[in-house]
Parts: structure tokens; sequence; C-alpha cells
């Protein structure tokens, strides 16, 4: 008999639908729309980078940043989404705290994040 050897991908399976169930709920556009909305007086930035695209045309300039869940939805079970719930984030971070989520296999916080996006920086 063949030994079963159970696939790498196994593995990552739980936390994939974790992250997109997690982007399903993001793309609500009203938590969205209201989180721009509230972070607009102070001027958008992204609280990774802290990157505000101050030169990007102001008709398109919100389609830098996205809004992401700071608490897991699978520790938060079902619950109402509030704004102190999401983080303002570019699209280039959002895609990289996603990615690391996924690579780590663990939630992890928008401040590790920015500590393990820009590791190499400080290491110098
Ligand atoms: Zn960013
Ligand atoms: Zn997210």
């Amino acid at each position: 008999a063949k030994d079963v050897v159970v696939p790498a991908e196994d593995e990552f399976y739980e936390g994939r639908v974790l992250t997109r169930l997690h982007y399903t709920r993001e793309r609500n556009p009203r938590i969205r729309a209201k989180l721009l909305q509230a972070r607009s007086s102070a001027g958008l930035n992204c609280e990774i980078c802290a990157i505000s695209y101050p030169s990007v045309l102001a008709n398109i300039h919100d389609a830098a940043f996205e809004a992401h869940h700071v608490v897991p939805l699978a520790e938060a079970g079902v619950r109402v989404t509030r704004l102190a719930d999401m983080a303002l984030l570019c699209a280039c971070c959002h895609r990289l705290i996603h990615r690391i989520i996924a690579t780590e296999r663990r939630w992890v916080t928008v401040d590790e994040a920015r500590r393990i996006i820009f590791a190499e920086n400080s290491a110098v």
C-alpha cells in the first residue's frame, strides 16, 4: 500500500476560507464608504505605511484605499461591524497583510504587519 501523503494545500484550507470570508465582508460598500467618510476630514492615509497619495486626482483618490477588519471573523463570530473594527489601508498594504496572514497561518495585527513589511528597511 502506498503511504498517504497529506497535501500541503490542506494546511492552507482554513486560512484561505477565512481570508475569503473576510474579503466578502469587506466588500460591503456601506462599511467602506462610512470609513472613508469618517477619515476624510483628517485626510486619508494608510494605517500601515502612512501613504496618502496627495497628488492623485480628488475624484479617484479614494480608490487607493480599502477597508480591513482588524478582528478576524472566526474569532468575532456573527456581529455588527463598527467603524472601530476597521482599518483604512492602501491597496498594496492590504494585499500584503493578507499575504502575511496566509503565510503565517494566523491572524496578524496592523502593527505587526507594519513591522514585518518594513523589517528590511529598519534592519539596514
Ligand atoms: Zn500602505
Ligand atoms: Zn482585510
